[in-house]
């Protein structure tokens, strides 16, 4: 255990279980002596989220759905309460109707495309605002995205879209906390399998993709993220913001299939 997040005290949101990414970052922050509360979607995920909080030491285990704003209120409210302020958010939530996760883009609806935009985009700039409003200077807001808002990737479709305004976002919102010395960024992380990744078509053949063609020959692990989590939570990144820090054993820079990797 170590000491650079000693003094620190931080929201995780979007752990589903010990496979979410949140749950990697809040297990590496809290090894570096981070106080942490956990916010989660509906009851059935609470009764997952309250061991894992526990074993890291943390009572502060609050719902939240981000797809309503009077609930991020009372969420923050109730933290203000206990804690006054914070330094950090983690915000590792998405969400697209997973029938539009296949076939074309084209053929989302309004309605499905709204809904992603407003979960997996919008949703980090409400809680941006209500979180910043309680935050030292010094803090840190963090969001998940991923490759498929720069490049066109097989059945990722409305969230590729949703992400790439996610992306957008946390550029604009640097500039806005900037003055505050509250930084924004985000972690373009490689393919994981976990719960929201098994809603997106093939998602077996993308990691095996990956894995023969990122220049670590290997997909990136839960650990890999989380150890991006916490340079980016910790005063390591001061300098940092409106960045997206690819996690990606380096896949964002190939070019071309590795022409060595068997055929899938
Ligand atoms: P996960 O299923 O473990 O986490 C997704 C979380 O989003 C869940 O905890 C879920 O409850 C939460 N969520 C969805 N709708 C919500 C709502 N309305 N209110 C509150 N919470 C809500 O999956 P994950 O892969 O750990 O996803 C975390 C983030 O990482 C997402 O933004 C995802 O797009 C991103 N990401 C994942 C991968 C991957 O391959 N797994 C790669 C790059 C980026």
């Amino acid at each position: 255990a170590g000491t650079l997040m000693a003094g620190k005290r931080g929201v995780i949101m979007g752990v589903a279980n010990k496979n979410s990414i949140a749950w990697a970052i809040a297990s590496a922050v809290a090894a570096q002596g981070a106080e942490l509360a956990f916010t989660y979607q509906g009851e059935a995920l609470g009764k997952r989220v309250r061991p894992l909080a526990e074993s890291v030491g943390s009572s502060l285990v609050l719902p939240c759905d981000v797809g309503d704003d009077a609930a991020i209120d009372t969420t923050f409210d109730e933290i203000e309460k206990v804690w006054g302020k914070i330094d950090f958010v983690v915000h590792a939530i998405g969400w697209a109707d997973k029938q539009y996760l296949r076939g074309r883009y084209l053929d989302t609806p309004r309605d499905a495309f709204l809904k992603a935009m407003d979960i997996s985009c919008y949703s980090f700039t409400a809680v941006a605002r209500r979180a910043s409003a309680m935050m030292n200077p010094g803090g840190s807001l963090v969001t998940l995205t991923y490759l498929g808002a720069e490049r066109v990737m097989p059945h990722y479709n409305v969230m590729g879209v949703a992400k790439a305004a996610l992306e957008a976002s946390v550029r604009y919102m640097a500039v806005d906390l900037g003055r505050d010395n509250i930084r924004v960024n985000g972690i373009s992380a490689g393919p994981i399998m976990t719960l929201a990744a098994n809603g997106i078509g093939d998602f077996r053949y993308i990691l095996r993709w990956n894995q023969l063609n990122s220049p670590l020959e290997r997909n990136v692990s839960l650990k890999d993220v989380g150890g991006a989590g916490l340079y980016l939570l910790s005063d390591l990144s001061s300098g940092v913001t409106g960045e997206i820090q690819h996690v990606d054993c380096g896949y964002n820079i190939i070019g071309m299939k590795n022409p060595e990797a068997p055929d899938l």
